[in-house]
C-alpha cells in the first residue's frame, strides 16, 4: 500500500489552489503544507515516508482508528444501495431511522430530558446553528419570544459559521467576522491554572465559576435568556477541564432559572470521556446535545442535534412546519457508516476502555509530566490531555504570548513523529480510543523527547 506521491507538485498545487481552514494562507504557502497520505491504526504517514503517532486523532474524530474496512465497506454498500435521497418531502431512509433509534438508545435517561429524538446535519458548525434556531422557536412556541439571549463562555469553540462561531468565545474569529451577531453573550471560562485566586481550592474555584453565570443571568434579565451553551471539557480551547463541583452548581442555576442546557459534545461524546456522552461523565442533564466528529470516526461528515423531551415535545406538538434543515440532513451513506462506527465502538468497548484500566494507565503516565520543569500542571479527562508550557515552574509564570512556545514544541513534535496540538501556551492531546499501553508508552516517549528539545531550544533563544 505505498502510496507514490511526488510531494514538491502536489504542495504547488496547494498553495495555488486550496485555501486551507485557520491558516496563514502566505505563509503556509512559504513553507509547503506536509502531504498525509495514508494512515493505519494510531499512525498516519507522509509523503516522504515519515510515520507519524496521530494523538489528535485527526481533528478529535477518528476515535475507533485509521483503515476500518468495516466503515468502507457499509460506505460502498449504501452507496450501491441508495447513494442520496433527501427527507424533506414527506420521505425517509433506513440507515438514517436506524441511526436515530440507535442513539435513543445509547443517551441515557435524564429525567424530563431523555433523548428521543434526532436532528442532523453535517458538522458540528451546522448543528450549533440547528441548536440556536431550535432554542429560539421552542421560546417563541411557549409565547416567550422576548427569550432570545443565549449565553456561552470565552474560549469555547461551537464552530465557524455565523452563529458557531458567535457561540464560540474566540476573540480572534470574532475580530474578523464583526462578531458576535446580536443576543450571544460570553462569561469567563472555568479555567484554574489561569483563573483560581492564590489560595483557592479547585473546588472552591469550580463553584466561583459556575456563579458568573447566574451573575450573567441577572445582568441579562431572567425573563431574556433562552440557553446556556457550554462543552463539557473545552477543547479546542486547550483542553480546560472544570473542577468536579463546576457542572453541579451550573446545573443547579440552569433549573433555577428555567433556561436551557446545551451540551456541545462534538468532542466529548463517543467514548472520548469515557462514556457514551459527556454529560454522563459529569452527571448534568441537558437538553439539547449536539454531536459530530466521532459519531463515524471521521469517516464521513456527519453532526447533529439529540434532542430532549423537554424541546421535542413542544417543537412537535405545538410546532406546525420546522422551517429548517440541510440537503444533507439525514444523509444515508453518512449514517450507513455512523451505523457500523457505532457497532465497533460496541464490540470492542472502547467507551468502557477509556472509562476502565486503558484509560487510567493514560492518566496514570500523562499525570507524570507534572515533574518535567516546563509543565505548569498536566492533566487529562477520559481520553483528553493538556498540559500548560511554563517559564517558571514554582512560581507559575507563564511564556508571552510572542514566544509562540506551543507553536516551538509542535514542532519538536511533528519532527519526531508525533502529533500533539498547540493552543497558545497550551499542549493537547486527543488520541484515537484503540490506544494500546505500548502505544501510550511510545507517546510518553515522544512528548517527554519533544518537551526536551523545546527546553533546549528556548535556552538556546534566551527564552528560558
Ligand atoms: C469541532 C467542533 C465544532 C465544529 O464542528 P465542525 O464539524 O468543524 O463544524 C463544534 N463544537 C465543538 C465542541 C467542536 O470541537
Amino acid at each position: 500500500m505505498n502510496t507514490v506521491v511526488d510531494t514538491a507538485l502536489i504542495q504547488s498545487l496547494d498553495s495555488a489552489h486550496f485555501l486551507h481552514p485557520f491558516t496563514d494562507f502566505k505563509d503556509l504557502n512559504g513553507r509547503g503544507a506536509r502531504v498525509i497520505t495514508r494512515a493505519e491504526g494510531v499512525y498516519v504517514w507522509d509523503s516522504e515516508g515519515h510515520r507519524i503517532l496521530d494523538c489528535m486523532s485527526g481533528l478529535w474524530c477518528v476515535n475507533a482508528g485509521y483503515g476500518r474496512k468495516e466503515l468502507a465497506d457499509a460506505a460502498h454498500q449504501q452507496m450501491m444501495t441508495l447513494p442520496y435521497y433527501n427527507s424533506f418531502f414527506q420521505t425517509t431512509n433506513v440507515p438514517a431511522v436506524q441511526l436515530a433509534a440507535k442513539l435513543a438508545s445509547l443517551a441515557p435517561d435524564v429525567g424530563d430530558r431523555s433523548f428521543q429524538h434526532v436532528f442532523y446535519s453535517s458538522s458540528g458548525s451546522e448543528s450549533n446553528d440547528s441548536n440556536v434556531r431550535m432554542v429560539r422557536r421552542y421560546w417563541d412556541l411557549l409565547g416567550q419570544p422576548q427569550r432570545k439571549v443565549i449565553i456561552s463562555r470565552n474560549n469555547a469553540y461551537h464552530g465557524s459559521t455565523m452563529a458557531g462561531a458567535s457561540l464560540g468565545g474566540m476573540s480572534g474569529m470574532h475580530a474578523q467576522g464583526d462578531l458576535p451577531i446580536p443576543n450571544i453573550t460570553h462569561i469567563e471560562q472555568p479555567y484554574y491554572f489561569e483563573n483560581g485566586l492564590p489560595g483557592e481550592t479547585a473546588e472552591e474555584f469550580g463553584v466561583r465559576a459556575a456563579g458568573w453565570l447566574e451573575e450573567k443571568i441577572l445582568a441579562v434579565g431572567p425573563d431574556k435568556v433562552a440557553a446556556f451553551i457550554a462543552e463539557p471539557v473545552q477543547g479546542a480551547g486547550g483542553v480546560i477541564i472544570p473542577p468536579s463541583t463546576y457542572w453541579p452548581e451550573i446545573q443547579r442555576i440552569v433549573d433555577k432559572y428555567g433556561i436551557l442546557l446545551i451540551s456541545d459534545e462534538v468532542i466529548c461524546a463517543f467514548g472520548r470521556l469515557g462514556h457514551w456522552f459527556g454529560y454522563e461523565k459529569f452527571g448534568y442533564k441537558p437538553d439539547l446535545v449536539t454531536f459530530a466528529k466521532a459519531i463515524t470516526s471521521g469517516y464521513m461528515p456527519l453532526g447533529g442535534v439529540m434532542v430532549g423531551n423537554r424541546v421535542a415535545k413542544v417543537l412537535i406538538e405545538q410546532g406546525g412546519e420546522f422551517n429548517h434543515g440541510y440537503t444533507y440532513s439525514g444523509h444515508p451513506v453518512a449514517c450507513a457508516v455512523g451505523l457500523a462506527n457505532l457497532e465497533i465502538m460496541e464490540r470492542e468497548q472502547l467507551p468502557q476502555k477509556v472509562h476502565g484500566e486503558i484509560g487510567a494507565y493514560f492518566a496514570q503516565r500523562y499525570a507524570e509530566l507534572n515533574d518535567h520543569p516546563l509543565v505548569g500542571v498536566a492533566e487529562t479527562c477520559g481520553f483528553v490531555g493538556g498540559l500548560v508550557l511554563v517559564k517558571d515552574k514554582a512560581r507559575k509564570t507563564r511564556f508571552h504570548g510572542d514566544d509562540g512556545v506551543g507553536m516551538i514544541c509542535r514542532g519538536h513534535c511533528f519532527q519526531n513523529g508525533l502529533i500533539m496540538r498547540a493552543v497558545g501556551d497550551r499542549m493537547i492531546i486527543a488520541p484515537p480510543l484503540i490506544m494500546t499501553r505500548a502505544d501510550i508508552d511510545e507517546m510518553m516517549r515522544l512528548i517527554y523527547l519533544a518537551l526536551d528539545l523545546t527546553q533546549t531550544e528556548l535556552k538556546a533563544r534566551g527564552l528560558l
